[in-house]
């Protein structure tokens, strides 16, 4: 962000590319795109931050304070997919939610700090969450078989090793 009253940038005519990037970072709080129906509790940019980690890969940040049992987000209307992808959320049995913006973006932990309540299609804080920690959800909470099994690192002594689905856990 440039100051207006320094910057000798701001006495030409605005370079209409930087216009139209400041006009959308001021003006648009939103994760998901225009055309997802905005809703009350969807994940905003106020709420959360989306990170590319460079071991990880994506994943969300708490940007603010959720109480243990608190909803931190409700899942905006999106597309349902009768099988699973690598940014889908199992909803129920055939139905997968495709959400790129937020939702499958979330990491996975054996002990996550959230978790998705299907019958709501929100998600709800199982711990204090403090800005700064990655949100975590357990995939095998939801997905009856991942689009892709991994072998989880995320270090809790009860850590079921290879993630593959609810299906093949127990
Ligand atoms: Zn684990």
């Amino acid at each position: 962000m440039t100051d207006n009253e320094n910057n000798p940038m701001s006495k030409k005519t605005p370079d209409n590319t930087h216009f139209r990037k400041d006009t959308f970072h001021l003006s648009s709080v939103r994760i998901y795109p225009e055309y997802i129906s905005k809703i009350n509790g969807e994940a905003n940019k106020n709420t959360f931050s989306v990170m590319n980690h460079e071991q990880f890969g994506y994943c969300i940040i708490a940007n603010i304070h959720f109480q243990a049992g608190q909803k931190i987000a409700q899942l905006p209307r999106l597309k349902i997919f009768t099988e699973p992808d690598l940014h889908t959320v199992q909803s129920g049995s055939n139905q997968h939610i495709y959400d790129p913006w937020f939702a499958g973006l979330i990491s996975h932990s054996c002990r996550p700090n959230i978790y998705f309540e299907q019958s709501e299609l929100a998600f709800y804080a199982v711990e204090p969450i403090a800005p700064g920690n990655i949100i975590t959800q357990d995939y095998e909470q939801t997905e009856d078989i991942l689009f892709r099994e991994f072998d989880c690192c995320c270090g809790h002594f009860e850590c079921r090793g290879k993630i593959r689905g609810k299906k093949f856990s127990n």
